[in-house]
Order: C-alpha cells, then sequence, then structure tokens
C-alpha cells in the first residue's frame, strides 16, 4: 500500500484498507539453501470492521496485479513457506521428482550451508578473542546454532499442493476467457464436458 500505492479492499465489506504499522508476526521460509524470514512492512486493517488482514494472506495477494503478485517468493503453509525456486524441483515435469529425493537433496544442500556458517561464525569468535585480549573479563561466545533438520516429505507434497491451488481461480479464468462462461461442469465421464453458454 505505501511503497506501490496500491489499494487494497477489506475482505468483509470490500471498503478501501488503511495500514496500521508493521506486521508482528515473520513467516518462515525455506530457500534452497537457508532459511530467511517474511516481514510486512504494512499491516492492512479496515477501519469499519477494526479488521487486520495479514499482509500475506490469500485475501491480499488476490489483489495484486500479477507483476506484483510474482514478486512475492513463497508458496505458504500454515507453519512454514517454501521459496518459489524450490517450485520448479518439485514439479511432475523434472526427473527425479519424487518429493523424498527432493527432501533428501535440499536437507543435504542446507547442512552444508550450515556447516560453512558454523565455521564462519567460530572463526569470528577467534578472531575477536584475539582483539579483545585487553578487556579484563574474557568474552563468552555461545556454541553454533545446532542445525535444524528440513520438514518431511509430506510437507513438500502439501506445498505443491498448495502452489497448483493458488493458481485455480488464474486457470479458471483462462478456461472462462477461451471457453465463455462455464455453466456447469460435467466429470461423471471419462472426459470433461463444458457446456459454454
Ligand atoms: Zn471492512
Amino acid at each position: 500500500m505505501r511503497m506501490w500505492g496500491i489499494p487494497l479492499k477489506c475482505p468483509q465489506c470490500s471498503r478501501k484498507m488503511n495500514s496500521s504499522g508493521i506486521y508482528r508476526k515473520v513467516k518462515e521460509v525455506i530457500d534452497v539453501d537457508s532459511r530467511y524470514y517474511l516481514v510486512g512492512g504494512d499491516y492492512p486493517r479496515c477501519n469499519k470492521c477494526a479488521l487486520p488482514v495479514c499482509p500475506w494472506s490469500q485475501d491480499i495477494l488476490s489483489q495484486l496485479d500479477v507483476a506484483h503478485r510474482s514478486m512475492f517468493p513463497a508458496v505458504l503453509t500454515t507453519h512454514l513457506a517454501l521459496d518459489r525456486k524450490c517450485m520448479t524441483f518439485l514439479k511432475p515435469r523434472t526427473s527425479g521428482n519424487s518429493s523424498s529425493y527432493f527432501q533428501a537433496a535440499i536437507e543435504e544442500v542446507h547442512s552444508e550451508e550450515w556447516a560453512r556458517q558454523a565455521i564462519r561464525y567460530l572463526s569470528d569468535c577467534e578472531s575477536h578473542q584475539k582483539m579483545a585480549t585487553f578487556v579484563p573479563s574474557a568474552a563468552a561466545y555461545p556454541p553454533p546454532l545446532p542445525f535444524r533438520p528440513l520438514p518431511l516429505a509430506q510437507w513438500f507434497e502439501t506445498v505443491h499442493s498448495n502452489n497448483i491451488l493458488s493458481h485455480l481461480q488464474e486457470m479458471k479464468g483462462v478456461i472462462t476467457s477461451t471457453y465463455g462462461r462455464i455453466l456447469k461442469m460435467d466429470t461423471t465421464n471419462t472426459e470433461n464436458k463444458v457446456i459454454k453458454c
């Protein structure tokens, strides 16, 4: 709302929403080799309904035009999110595409990056200790954070399904613009029949 000047409507009453500060929760996203966090700089809120809306909820994202929508970097699930770059590997046409294979591969990449970060941290602690020799009380350095395993393969399946569901409205839009208004879709036979008006 503030950066791009895009007006957002309340999902309940369709009035224009205002910004009510920074969204207080973060969303953890699993990237190709590490994790990062989504932070909401805008917390959209409807003054009439007194209803604040999560900035990355479907109600908000679906109001953006395609160009701005495509800048959103992740596919969401209830607790975590997966970066879009990873989605390519979950598509059925990719070779070696099982979710368990992908889960094992990405966990390997994450653990290698975690090891590199741990080495960098320990090296920085060592340099700091050498520089701090004139300070009487020696600084205490907590051990590097332990490696956090990635979610199970089933979670990656869920993300893949959520990604398909998020494109459902777009697909319906494409079908409608190609075939006219769909009155009924008959799925009882093996071949789907679209009755168009
Ligand atoms: Zn409202």
